[in-house]
């Protein structure tokens, strides 16, 4: 095992404190620049966005950007009214408000005359320690630093991806005088504070991401002509068949821009988008056909004769557009059986490609993939794992190339490509003369440097983790097919949610229930818990396949059990005398929503899309999630009015504030309103300004871990069960009438209506006197009343069929 140290740079980001960044300005408000402030709106931070100054009569372009940033899609503000943290201005009059700023971002047009005229303009403005980057592409960030008068051990490249907010990648370029210290400390502050991966790139052109990436672009395209392919063939093998996005190849270029990849493609090194295909993207740029900002490129929407819209493709030999043909490739049907990506990619590439099209289209773009990827090494990336963070995290990649390789098998492989005549790279040759059969060693920590021909340690910056990192260093305490629990050690468990779908069935409640139950030896044992996971999504909710059947069964006992055994788990979560603390990302819905709910706190991730959903489906929240929003909307209440004991008893029950904050609840419940971060779901009431939210997806376990040992180290007692007053009748017949009117008005069908009926129901406690004191069983009981008669309904039945199989809700 090598104990060589690994780049100076990156070992510095392990450790070094964040950069604290006050104000910062970004300097042009296209699509980068506004999208980038946006971010940067969203963490909390003011933001400058300068441009350049309006044409007369007209608003400033920055002005015209921030107005379109509050409407673009997908969102780039978690909530709408961080817009409120940007303030824009121009550069022939706001330069002076530059001295404020501790980070200044240029983000104009990639034009190195352009980029140079303004930060000659820009720099006597700048703060002495005000760091400088450059969004730019491809344009070598040296030549621009050579540029400057000043500020170059604080000026290097910090290139974001589209959309910024969603985009994970930084790649982060220095220069011979970017000083090594300031690089780390911004690297850690883009990693904690804006939640990127970042990857340090050398400074050639297009870096990692946008070399290999679009490199590979190319190549599929040059295929396509060779083996006299379909665009829509191509963009079926280029996506989630390897594990890569659904835009495949060509919807990929569509999105992006076709004058984006003629730009990048430009300042590639001579040859490697030199082919046919580099005449067809000269002449659609001729045409304006750049994809979908100017309505076609490689496919095209129109309005079919029935009204609807219908689209084309483009045949790349005549440059004709026609109607689209679903591919038949009958190895990719074949493969859709595969468990998971890695066994996806062995069954494709173990056909024959002398019998197989698919087969004989991946062997060829694969290996140069990988070969190209390989002789990128030393040159553009530190090293292989740098590249596949770079690949997954700036293209959406599953895999990395090298993880892509590691997969098929590199030995086999390299046999393969051989007798094909596929040309090999020296670094891989280096990686098979040393014995070895793979990039990785089994369990990824390490991974072969060919450049320095060893096997060198994964570098993961401190406070990032996965489950799974645990699952292979300490012990599985407990584990069934859809939840597990974790030893995260310094005495905090962690339950991981782990079922098929991500649904909640029976073996995640029994599994819940038993760990988190006062008597149980998990909690003698641990003195905290974390719930979380390492997919996609928290949670899609109950598991709705489990209940249709029991319900167009009848089998009513069964369900009332269920609805019993979901009370009781998120009764166990919140009861428990260990703190709990959920960590949701992604989905978190239903009986997920629930589970966050009921914990003693929530550490979300800042893409949590959170919302009580079982209207959507014709049930209403019965895990205790209907009950947990009466009591949120009564401590609401309670906040701003507090009860006055000379007050008659039914005076708080019947306020105005209990009015409004009962109104909001019902709503969230009865719209089945999902949040679309989790800043948004705090302003629903789903999270509390007490719960933090972590931006970097790979922090969230160890920040949720980190939360629930505060808890503990700050003596935490589990809460009591709560009495509460009922709003009671007069406050039910307020929410029905507004039920009815929502149904006279067209917006609710009837059995939306009969939904939010028992909604309200629940909320007001029943038909009762206004302040009748209720226990939170006996909100329970009124919610499990609820679900039991909503299941028995035809309509709902149809509602929960309809939903799995599309997804989708279904409005009867
Ligand atoms: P854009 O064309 O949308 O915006 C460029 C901005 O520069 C405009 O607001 C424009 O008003 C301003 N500008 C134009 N001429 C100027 C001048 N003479 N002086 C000062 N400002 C001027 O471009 P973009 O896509 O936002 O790209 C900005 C930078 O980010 C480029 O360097 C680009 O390579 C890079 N980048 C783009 C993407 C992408 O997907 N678009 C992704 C990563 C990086």
């Amino acid at each position: 095992m090598s104990t060589v140290p690994p780049p100076e740079s990156l070992t510095k980001s392990q450790t070094a404190e964040p950069l604290l960044i006050r104000r910062a300005a970004v300097l042009g408000a296209g699509t980068m620049g506004a999208q980038i402030a946006a971010h940067l709106a969203n963490v909390g931070i003011p933001t400058l966005m300068l441009d350049i100054p309006a044409q007369a009569g007209a608003n400033d372009p920055s002005e015209i950007a921030l107005d379109a940033l509050g409407k673009s899609k997908p969102a780039a503000f978690y909530v709408a009214a961080n817009a409120g943290l940007i303030t824009p201005g121009s550069f022939d009059k706001d330069l002076p408000l530059l001295a404020q700023c501790d980070w200044v971002i240029e983000a104009v047009t990639e034009n190195f005359e352009i980029k140079a005229a303004l930060l000659a303009s820009v720099l006597p403005h700048l703060a002495k320690n005000a760091l400088l980057t450059t969004n730019t592409s491809g344009l070598p960030v040296g030549r621009i630093a050579s540029a400057l008068d000043s500020h170059r051990e604080r000026f290097f490249g910090a290139h974001f991806f589209n959309p910024p907010r969603y985009m994970r990648l930084l790649e982060v370029i220095a220069t011979p005088e970017t000083d090594r210290a300031v690089l780390a400390r911004f690297a850690a502050f883009a990693d904690r504070i804006l939640g990127k991966q970042v990857v340090f790139a050398n400074d050639t052109p297009n870096f990692i991401a946008n070399r290999i990436g679009i490199a590979l672009m190319f190549n599929a395209a040059e295929l396509l002509l060779q083996q006299g392919l379909t665009v829509e063939e191509v963009d079926a093998l280029t996506g989630p068949a390897l594990g890569w996005p659904r835009t495949g190849t060509f919807r990929l270029a569509d999105l992006v821009g076709i004058d984006v990849l003629a730009h990048v493609a430009a300042n590639f090194p001579q040859g490697v988008t030199q082919g046919k295909f580099a005449g067809v993207l000269a002449e659609l740029t001729k045409r304006k056909w750049l994809g979908d900002k100017t309505g076609q490129g490689f496919y095209k929407k129109v309005r079919g004769a029935d009204g609807k819209d219908e689209r084309l493709v483009l045949d790349l030999n005549t440059l004709e557009y026609r109607a689209t043909i679903k591919p038949a490739l009958p190895a990719l049907d074949m493969a859709k059986n595969a468990p998971d990506v890695k066994e996806r990619l062995r069954m494709l590439m173990s056909n024959d490609p002398a019998k197989d099209k698919a087969a004989a289209f991946l062997w060829p773009l694969l290996s140069s993939l990988w070969n190209y990827s390989a002789e990128r090494i030393g040159e553009a990336a530190p090293d292989a794992p740098a590249i596949d963070a770079a690949m997954r995290t700036g293209f959406n990649w599953e895999l990395g190339p090298f993880q892509m390789w590691d997969a098929v098998g590199v030995v086999s492989s390299v046999t393969r490509m051989k007798t094909m005549g596929l040309s090999v790279s020296p670094a891989v040759e280096a990686l098979l003369s040393q014995g070895r059969s793979g990039w990785y060693s089994a369990d990824e920590q390490e991974c072969f440097e060919p450049v320095k021909n060893q096997l060198l340690p994964v570098l993961k910056a401190a406070g990032h983790a996965r489950v799974a990192d645990f699952r292979r260093t300490q012990k599985v305490v407990r584990s069934n097919a859809g939840a597990s629990l974790v030893d995260l050690g310094d005495g905090i468990g962690c339950l991981e949610l782990h079922s098929p779908k991500n649904a909640i069935g029976g073996d995640v409640l029994s599994l819940i229930s038993s760990v988190l139950n006062s008597d149980s030896d998990a909690v003698r044992n641990f003195a905290g818990f974390v719930i979380t996971g390492d997919r996609d999504n928290f949670s899609m909710g109950a598991n709705l396949m489990q209940l249709l059947m029991l319900a167009q069964e009848g089998e009513w006992h069964e369900v009332n059990g269920v609805i019993n055994r979901f009370q009781q788990m998120t009764a166990a979560i919140k009861f428990c005398p260990r703190p709990v603390v959920a960590a949701p990302f992604g989905m978190t819905l239903g009986g997920g929503a629930e589970i966050c709910l009921h914990a003693t706190r929530r550490q979300p991730h800042a893409e949590t899309y959170i919302g009580l959903v079982e209207a959507g489906v014709g049930l209403i929240p019965a895990g205790g999630g209907t009950k947990e929003m009466l009591l949120r909307a009564i401590d609401a209440a309670v906040a701003l009015a507090p009860p006055d004991p000379r007050d008659p008893p039914s005076r708080f029950a019947q306020s105005a504030e209990m009015a409004a904050a009962l109104k909001r609840v019902f709503e969230l419940i009865a719209m089945a309103k999902v949040s679309t971060s989790a800043a948004e779901a705090r302003t629903m009431g789903l999270f509390a300004p007490s719960d933090r939210i972590t931006v970097n997806r790979e922090r969230l376990l160890l920040d949720a871990k980190a939360q629930a040992q505060t808890l503990v180290q700050s003596g935490y007692m589990p809460p009591q069960p709560r009495t509460i007053p009922a709003a009671g009748a007069s406050a039910l017949t307020t929410m029905e009438t507004g039920v009815f009117l929502m149904g006279e008005a067209g917006y609710a069908s009837e059995h939306d209506q009969k939904v939010a009926r028992w909604i309200a129901y629940v909320l007001a406690g029943g038909r009762v006197t206004a302040e009748t004191p209720l226990s939170e069983q006996y909100l329970l009981d009124l919610e499990r009343e609820a679900f039991l008669s909503l299941c028995g309904e035809r309509k709902t039945q149809e509602r929960i069929a309809f939903t799995l199989k599309t997804g989708k809700p279904l409005r009867n």
